[in-house]
């Protein structure tokens, strides 16, 4: 899934100083804890994530993911 964030910086990939500029004001803050350390592997979203177990996926995304990875009732 495409963010605004992503959608522009790819416009302008090919003009450096402009680039430089857009990542110093527009990137996400780094964060050493709260929920945007942790977004969903498969799609990136970070609210409803499954942090149990180490799977670090939305739940979205383990409904889709769950019997692959071996669980047998999930919903
Ligand atoms: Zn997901």
């Amino acid at each position: 899934m495409l963010m605004s964030y992503e959608k522009v910086r790819k416009q302008i990939e090919h003009k450096p100083i402009k680039l430089a500029r857009y990542e110093k004001f527009n990137s996400r803050k780094k964060r050493k804890f709260g929920k945007t350390v942790y977004p969903c592997r498969k799609c990136g979203k970070t609210r409803g994530v499954i942090r149990k177990y180490g799977l670090i996926y939305c739940r979205q995304c383990f409904r889709e993911e769950a019997e692959k990875l071996g669980f047998r009732k999930y919903s």
